[in-house]
């Protein structure tokens, strides 16, 4: 079993937690039409929902929010992300967003026209959504270990570099749009890209003439992995790791609500474009707001441009990972599947092996998000068929290759006995997973539909 590597901080603020009964729990999930987004936080124990925007701020970042300069034009909080993202990415431009998804909304216009293919290790939800709206077409050749939950491999997050350019050769390079490179690659269980298949895929989108973009919400979580696994990177630190993995890239779109722990903010990095960097300028003044804020406060941005550097510190870094592994390892001494190893910022439990007479059409990953809530007050969400939604084509149910139910852990926000809770939990759910039923969409939005979707429990 894994340690748990203590906390390297001390707790200044708390926040209170409640426990409510199994009675109130499963009223509340009949209310909200079983959509674990419609629960209110006040009735979840233990919320590993999503691990994005939900970390603790340091005290640091308090301080610094408190000399945030609220200036529309030109206020200081701009330089300092901009002296931050040069100093730890080593790229001459960048524009602050008000979230992941707006960089998407602002960047992918540049890049993408209808028709074309986008192909990505695996797009994250946001991203496929954003693809779709501009009538281009997601492709996801995330390699094939990725979907062997149980066997170890160090880089399940990587690109499939031989479909790759197979794919390119078969479809023409003209009809492939971009590259995109989600680090960590979240919908593959939040596996780590290695450094030697971000090279490769860079020199295959060059022979080509394909930008690469890096999807970089978890850039830190991944270099970590880097350093622990990879050959050669042992001794390197995780700013220089970093900066080789991002230079073989030509942009970026980063949520800043993950690896740079902020409750709010998301960035472009343009390498050294100085044409795409003029684009993204001139779209972001419509849809975010001036460029020198980009749909940020002042303060916001003070607390990216300090976040940036505390969520790549060695020891942060260790205990981030080190909890995940704490959590996967509980669950592996009780025989829960999960996709093994763990990821950088969640576990993903192999709901498809968990409840296995529960099919795709029934949303095996959503089924068990509920129990876990119905169980003890914890919230967590499907990361398979259910989020994946219908062919924008046919309109017919897309079936996932994995279907997971993913706990995403909070940066800096729960501690030891929270994880054995979660364990807890999930063993006795094991013990009557035979007699759970699935569910059965009722109502669904075109797109992004898990968010709001209504569903009701098979008979
Ligand atoms: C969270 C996330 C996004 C979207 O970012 P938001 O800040 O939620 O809009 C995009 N890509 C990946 C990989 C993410 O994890």
């Amino acid at each position: 079993m894994t340690n748990y590597v203590a906390e390297p901080f001390k707790i200044k603020t708390v926040e209170p937690i409640r426990m409510t009964t199994r009675e109130e729990r499963s009223e509340k999930l009949r209310e909200a039409n079983y959509n674990l987004f419609g629960i209110d936080s006040d009735d979840v124990y233990i919320d590993l929902l999503t691990d994005s925007g939900t970390g603790a701020l340091s005290d640091a970042q308090w301080a610094g929010m408190m000399r945030g300069d609220e200036s529309y034009a030109g206020a200081r909080g701009f330089k300092r992300v901009e002296a931050a993202v040069r100093d730890i990415f080593n790229y001459k431009y960048v524009q602050p967003v008000h979230q992941g998804r707006a960089a998407e909304q602002v960047l992918f216009p540049t890049l993408l026209t209808q028709g074309k293919k986008c192909i990505s290790n695996m797009h994250f939800d946001t991203t496929r959504g954003h693809v779709d709206l501009l009538g281009a077409k997601p492709v996801d050749l995330v390699v094939s270990e990725a979907k062997d939950t149980r066997n170890f491999s160090p880089f399940k997050g990587n690109m499939d570099t031989v479909k790759l350019e197979r794919y390119i050769e078969e479809a023409g390079a003209e009809g492939v749009g971009l590259i995109i490179m989600t680090i960590t690659n979240n919908s593959a269980g939040g596996q780590p890209v290695s450094m030697a298949n971000m090279r490769g895929t860079s020199r295959i989108a060059r022979k080509y003439g394909i930008p690469v973009i890096i999807d970089a919400a978890r850039y830190a979580e991944n270099a970590h992995f880097i350093k622990m696994r990879e050959e050669g990177y042992a001794d390197k630190s995780i700013i220089e790791i970093t900066r080789e993995m991002f230079s073989y890239a030509e942009a970026f779109t980063m949520s800043a609500k993950k690896d740079a722990i902020v409750n709010m903010g998301g960035l472009i990095g343009v390498r050294d474009d100085q044409e795409l960097y003029e684009k993204v300028r001139g779209l972001t003044i419509p849809y975010e707001g001036f460029v020198t804020y980009g749909g940020l406060a002042g303060r916001d941005l003070e607390a990216l441009a300090i976040g940036l550097y505390e969520g790549t510190e060695p020891d942060y870094l260790r205990y981030r990972i080190g909890q995940v592994e704490y959590l996967g390892g509980l669950l592996a001494k009780k025989g829960i599947p999960f996709q093994y190893p763990v990821g950088g910022h969640a576990v993903f439990l192999d709901a498809k092996e968990f409840l296995p007479h529960i099919p795709y059409t029934e949303f095996p990953g959503h089924t068990l998000a509920c129990e876990l809530y119905i169980e003890a007050g914890i919230r967590c969400c499907d990361i398979g068929s259910y989020m994946m939604g219908n062919d924008p084509e046919t309109g017919e149910q897309l079936k996932s290759e994995m279907e997971f139910t993913r706990l995403a852990i909070p940066r800096r926000v729960y501690t030891q006995s929270h994880f054995d809770i979660v364990a807890l939990a999930l063993e006795n759910i094991k013990k009557r997973a035979s007699e759970i039923k699935g569910y059965r969409i009722t109502w669904e939005p075109p797109v992004l539909r898990h968010f709001t979707a209504k569903l009701e429990p098979l008979k």
